[in-house]
């Protein structure tokens, strides 16, 4: 079905991609790796506050946290905690001896300074690279961590081209990757892990839509990322045939009857008649962002024990297809 660059012929419809096969593949590596460290890898969330997806996020790890052999510690401080309260959460986690990465979850409620809670996560244990010196070195090209949302993305693109005969370390020169979205958690780093790959890369955003341009720039996309929050924003028509779309979008809709279900930012019925590949929601990169998050403790305890493993997806697709079941 793929074949780069996209073209502008019609194709039949397009494949599905799975995300849970993928976060499966990466959980069996997770929990390989695990096992293998020495002294144990560890997690640690902590939530303050009581938003309610930050609380299900937080639970999802513990589960995955103990399905990997992986510890797992959940911490939650009150919405009215003080800077000086949770700083110092932080810094009881970083002395615990079984915590080898830590996640602050977002939203913090409005009263703390997020910049001034994020600097305080120890850098080596910052599993989600929320730390400015983290994102520092992830735009210098040099990351110690791949957060894991973008990571999840090019994990499914770089296993999928794989599958497909590519090598994922040479298939995006050149291709036009768009992003839609540009936030700091998910559009920019995604923008500089394609930068990485030798894509050439086009970030289009509210200011794109706004000036009726957006469609102009996602009909190039031979791979096309979006991560926007603005339910079924992409449409068939508005993409390269035969080209790969990743949607990132996790929305809740509630249809007539009043019962609420979870949407993408893409339709995928019509995408998925045009495009050569969609990732679904939900069931696309998802799974793969818990799994990651996972995956990038037991990076950090291995590293505690001296071993220096490269953190991005592209050293790592080929020997997750070991553990496809
Ligand atoms: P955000 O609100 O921080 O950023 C949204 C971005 O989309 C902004 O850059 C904005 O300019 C752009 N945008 C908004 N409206 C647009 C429009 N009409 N056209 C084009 N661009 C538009 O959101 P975020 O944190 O980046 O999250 C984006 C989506 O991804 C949300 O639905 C969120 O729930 C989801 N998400 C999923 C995961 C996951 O694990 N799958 C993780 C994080 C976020």
């Amino acid at each position: 079905m793929l074949s780069f660059p996209a073209g502008d012929e019609a194709v039949s419809a397009g494949v599905t991609l799975d995300g849970r096969a993928y976060a499966r593949e990466l959980m069996g590596a997770v929990t390989a790796r695990a096992g293998a460290v020495e002294h144990g890898a560890g997690i640690a969330t902590l939530l303050v506050g009581d938003d309610v997806t930050a609380s299900i996020y937080q639970r999802r790890i513990d589960r995955g946290a103990r399905e990997a052999g992986v510890a797992s510690r959940v911490e939650h401080l009150p919405a009215d905690a003080s800077l000086g309260q949770v700083v110092g959460k932080i810094a009881e986690l970083d002395v615990d001896p079984e915590i080898s990465g830590m996640l602050v979850l977002r939203p913090l409620p409005a009263s703390l300074p997020e910049t001034r809670v994020l600097r305080a996560i120890p850098p080596e244990k910052d599993v989600e690279a929320q730390h400015p010196e983290n994102a520092g070195l992830l735009a210098l090209g040099t990351p110690r961590f791949l957060p894991s949302t973008p990571a999840a993305a090019f994990l499914m693109l770089d296993r999928y081209m794989l599958d497909q005969g590519m090598n994922p370390a040479l298939a995006y020169d050149g291709l036009d990757l768009v992003i839609v979205g540009r936030s700091n958690n998910v559009g920019k780093p995604a923008a500089i892990l394609g930068l990485a790959r030798n894509a050439t890369v086009i970030s289009a955003h509210k200011h794109t839509a706004d000036a009726d341009r957006l469609d102009e720039h996602t009909r190039l996309a031979d791979i096309l990322i979006v991560a926007a929050g603005v339910p079924r924003l992409i449409t068939g028509e508005m993409l390269r045939p035969g080209s790969i779309v990743i949607d990132i979008g996790i929305n809740a809709i509630s249809d007539a009857r009043g019962s609420t279900r979870l949407v993408g930012d893409v339709d995928f019925d019509s995408a998925i008649e045009v495009a050569g590949a969609v990732s679904p929601v939900p069931g696309g990169v998802g799974p793969i962002t818990d799994a990651w998050v996972l995956h990038n403790a037991v990076l950090a305890a291995e590293r505690r024990e001296g071993r220096h493993d490269r953190p991005d997806t592209l050293h790592l697709v080929d020997e997750l297809r070991s553990f496809a079941r």
